[in-house]
């Protein structure tokens, strides 16, 4: 059996979910999972569980892990990912999510995404996407072709910025990430699953070198 459980574990702004799309290239009916997409949506739409997520989103925290591991796991038992497998893009975040998420399933592999902080903070905090269709762009290292005017559907851009980009939360994200993830990396190295993938400029990389870092 080819590997089809990945799970992406990098620093906010080490480029999660554009390196999920790059995966999907490669797989197309591989199942996306972003817990913090979930999140969200949820919490645009004031369900009751983005109501529960909410301040700790806001501040930079993370969701109780039983909240979180409650969610995924739902998901995780659906058809399409059983079919399909499946990027895990933001979870397990924490020890005890690791550990819940190997009695439920059996990850393949944990691609560590590295990324030099600098980077980090440029990517957050200059990152925004067009309020029309959603199109990312980023003021220092990604500005649309022509200013003001989305490359993707046209509009005029109306600039929108997710509310947990700013300076004070960001620290208290790459704070939280540092303190976490020396357990979880630990982890998955014993387990012998962990690969680490240079993340500078994974837009560069082609369809092979995806399948390699991969392995399929
Ligand atoms: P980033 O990686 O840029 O911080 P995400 O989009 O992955 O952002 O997550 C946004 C927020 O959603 C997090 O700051 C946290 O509050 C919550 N969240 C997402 N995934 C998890 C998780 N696995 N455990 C706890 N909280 C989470
Ligand atoms: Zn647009």
């Amino acid at each position: 059996m080819k590997n089809s459980k990945f799970i992406l574990f990098g620093p906010p702004g080490s480029g999660k979910g554009t390196f999920s799309s790059q995966i999907k290239k490669v797989l197309p009916n591989i199942i996306h999972i972003s817990t913090g997409d979930i999140f969200r949506e949820n919490l645009k739409n004031e369900t009751p569980l983005g109501n529960k997520a909410k301040s700790y989103m806001d501040k930079g925290k993370l969701v109780p892990d039983e909240v979180v591991i409650e969610m995924v796991q739902d998901r995780l038992n659906k058809a399409d990912v059983k079919e399909n497998g499946y990027i895990l893009d933001g979870f397990p975040r924490t020890l005890p999510q690791a550990k819940a998420l190997s009695e439920i399933s059996d990850p393949d592999l944990l691609l560590l995404l590295e990324v030099d902080r600098d980077i980090i903070k440029k990517r957050i905090l200059g990152r925004y996407s067009c309020k029309e269709c959603g199109a990312l762009y980023n003021k220092y290292t990604l500005p649309p072709k022509q200013e003001g005017i989305c490359d993707k559907c046209g509009a005029e851009i109306k600039f929108e910025q997710r509310s947990d980009d700013n300076e004070e939360t960001l620290k208290n994200r790459l704070d939280t990430y540092e303190k976490n993830a020396k357990p979880l990396i630990k982890y998955y190295k014993k387990k012998k699953l962990l690969k680490r993938v240079n993340a500078e400029n994974t837009l560069a990389f082609s369809e092979e070198d995806i399948k390699d870092i991969l392995e399929i």
